[in-house]
């Protein structure tokens, strides 16, 4: 057995019900190009591969690459040892459903690329910026986080967790938290709990805006000061983003009460405050 390295997130999942059970959540085809991110021994691989079309493995650990490349008998399994935040992406699903039997098709349907990953904590939340960074060709991610980080991306308006990270992913996807999972399912033993979380990439965005770094940089300062209301966290940013109209004005504009908190404000009340506040 290879020893862990703490530093690359190495908790290799060790109770096969729970990986049984994330590989059922994925259901794969097929006619599906799946790509994991960090196969570590593989608990997860073989499985995806034999229901899959063909499947990508991503692993930084040389030691772990070589030893999956041993005993990954099957075809339809490529491994990239790299480090998946690094990686040139676009090649990457290029190269993926051009493997698939079946000729690429459109990004629904035939010729799906899908990312399953037990992700080593300290790269999620960079590693799901870049994937969202990818669009529609990828269809859908099933990943398992910190159960924090799960909770904070899906959660609604209006809790403790809901602040920037939840608006930036559900603008482009549709974000399911599927189950949990205890440390005992790994092995050595994460601190904290597991969840497991599905990301649905839209068809659309969430809402219309007309320049996304600039939404996302409001909602950013919005969430600056969580205790302050959206009325001192706007005036606060009022020079930095530079508002084409008073605060006050755009808030009534929008339909936002100056006391209320942006914990509280939805993604299409969010893109009504940047209008009123952006647009000339
Ligand atoms: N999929 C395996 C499982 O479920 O048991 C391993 C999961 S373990 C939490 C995370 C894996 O990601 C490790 O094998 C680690 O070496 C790998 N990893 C860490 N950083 C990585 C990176 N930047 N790019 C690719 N793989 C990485």
């Amino acid at each position: 057995m290879i020893k862990a390295k703490k530093k690359l997130g190495q908790n290799f999942l060790t109770d096969r019900q729970v990986a049984r059970r994330i590989i059922d959540a994925v259901s794969p085809e097929g006619t599906d190009a799946i790509i994991e991110i960090g196969s570590g021994t593989g608990a997860l691989t073989h499985m995806l591969a034999q229901r899959s079309g063909h499947l990508v493995a991503i692993e930084i650990d040389a030691r772990l690459a070589r030893e999956l490349g041993g005993t990954a008998k099957a075809e339809n399994i490529t491994i990239v040892t790299a480090d998946a935040l690094s990686l040139n992406w676009d090649e990457l699903i290029d190269d993926a459903r051009s493997k698939l039997n079946a000729a690429p098709g459109p990004d629904e349907g035939l010729g799906r690329v899908r990312i399953v990953a037990n992700l080593p904590y300290y790269i999620s939340t960079p590693i799901i910026e870049k994937l969202l960074s990818l669009g529609r060709r990828i269809f859908d991610m099933t990943l398992m986080l910190q159960k924090e980080v799960a909770d904070r991306i899906a959660a609604e308006p209006g809790g403790k967790e809901y602040g920037y990270l939840s608006v930036m992913v559900q603008y482009y996807c549709v974000a399911t938290k599927l189950f949990e999972v205890p440390p005992s399912a790994f092995t050595p033993e994460p601190k904290v709990n597991s969840a497991v979380l599905r990301l649905r990439v839209r068809e659309q965005p969430a809402v219309k805006v007309w320049d996304e770094r600039k939404f996302f940089s409001l909602v950013r300062a919005c969430f600056a000061q969580r205790r302050k209301t959206i009325l001192n966290n706007l005036k606060a940013a009022a020079a930095s983003q530079g508002f084409k109209t008073d605060v006050e004005v755009a808030l009534e504009a929008a339909s936002v009460a100056p006391q209320r908190r942006a914990e509280t404000l939805s993604l299409a009340e969010f893109a009504c405050l940047f209008e009123a506040l952006c647009v000339v």
